[in-house]
């Protein structure tokens, strides 16, 4: 938490504002959308809810198809399946691990001679990094397909100058408790058609017509933020540009410490582009460094360090056994390599230098273990030093 929090929870009681509407809510919205740069924002009890809702207002429903990034969390793809549609995963590609725009032009290709184009397309920002949005954005326009922004993990991130999440006709930010800024839980949907955004805060307050009785002709989502939670969120937004230098400062430690060694490569920041780093991420070519990704895992929790591994691709999770896949070259899937040698790291931005230094000194040595090129430096102080 970052201190104000009290303040605006205070004013929510004081007032007796204890609902999932009121001025929080109202300020928030506002608050967010000038941050982002879209004209409206509108609050909600989740980043899925925000997702579930873009696709409502789509009118995506049984038998449509959805393009869906493959490499990121369940939830991304989750509400494609509440609306009875059919995902297609789309591979990533190597520079920004995020949608590669060669396996989407395949997908529309191929949709376009099956006479099937897809209702919308998903595009996730994976750990901050903005995908290639000018490539996605034009081959999504020629079939004039309209995109969701999944920025659940990049806000506060630029692409190009503009604010991540803003380039979709929608985008959705999540405030779950792992995020960059937290509301405990929650999330929002931006976007620059005001209409939309009005429409989805009807849906997601149980569609009720405009009547003196209840009366209903949609079906509706109990989905709005609580005025409490939207009073945290105006306080974590305060510090929300601090919040992304402190992970940028987590991600550069690591690289510093540990960038010189073979085999060790971090996930890449597109040129033109500024990630929030909301995890630091990083590969392990197996060809250099024997310890897999996993072997670290359990090597660091010896030592009551958590660590985790990329997001499992949707299009190998059981759930989505059957759907169509598009990789991003014949025989190269690379979030499915992603995966194999993918590691994330502790990137809290509360956690110390010390904290940091230990998790370091734990990863040099088990990496240094097991690398069979080892760095210059490395190779100096293992011999160096008899
Ligand atoms: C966290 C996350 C979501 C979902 O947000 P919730 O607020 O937890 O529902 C969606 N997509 C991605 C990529 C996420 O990381």
């Amino acid at each position: 938490m970052s201190g104000n929090e009290h303040k605006y929870i205070n004013e929510a009681f004081e007032t007796n504002w204890i609902a999932p509407l009121g001025p929080n809510v109202n300020a928030f919205e506002k608050e967010l959308a000038t941050y982002a740069g879209t004209a409206g924002a509108a609050a909600t009890s989740s980043g899925t809810a925000a997702i579930h809702l873009a696709l409502e207002l789509f009118g995506v429903g049984h038998g449509d198809i959805v393009f869906c990034s493959s490499l990121t969390f369940v939830a991304s793809a989750n509400p494609i399946l509440y609306v009875g549609a059919e995902p297609v995963f789309i591979d990533s590609e190597e520079e920004t691990w995020n949608m590669s725009p060669v396996a989407l032009a395949c997908a529309f290709e191929d949709a376009q001679a099956r006479r099937k184009l897809p209702k919308a397309v998903i595009v996730v920002n994976l750990y901050g990094q903005s995908a290639k949005m000018d490539e996605l954005m034009e081959i999504c326009e020629r079939y004039e397909i309209p995109i969701i922004e999944d920025a659940a993990e990049s806000l506060g991130s630029l692409y190009k100058g503009k604010k991540s999440g803003s380039f979709g006709h929608f985008g959705i930010y999540s405030f779950n408790g792992n995020k960059i800024i937290t509301t405990s839980g929650g999330g929002i949907l931006v976007s620059n058609d005001l209409e939309a955004l009005a429409r989805s805060r009807f849906l997601a307050t149980q569609a009720r017509d405009a009547a003196k009785h209840y009366q209903h002709s949609t079906v509706g989502y109990n989905y709005r933020m609580s005025n409490i939670l939207a009073g945290v969120g105006r306080a974590q937004l305060e510090v929300l540009d601090e919040r992304v230098q402190a992970r940028r400062d987590v991600f550069d430690r690591y690289v510093q410490a540990l960038g010189d060694i073979k085999g060790v490569h971090f996930m890449p920041e597109l040129e033109g582009t500024y990630s929030n780093r909301w995890l630091t991420a990083l590969t392990l070519d197996p060809e250099v460094i024997k310890v897999t990704p996993y072997d670290l895992i359990d090597l660091l929790e010896e030592e009551n360090i958590e660590a985790r591994p990329v997001w499992k691709p949707l299009h190998m999770q059981p759930l989505f056994e059957g759907c169509k896949f598009y990789p991003h070259g014949k025989g190269d899937v690379v979030s499915k390599r992603l995966f194999a040698e993918g590691l994330c790291l502790p990137s809290g931005s509360n956690m110390t230098v010390e904290e940091q230094e230990r998790v370091i000194e734990v990863l040099r040595k088990h990496l240094l273990a097991s690398n069979s090129l080892k760095s210059d430096e490395a190779v100096h102080e293992v011999y160096g030093k008899q």
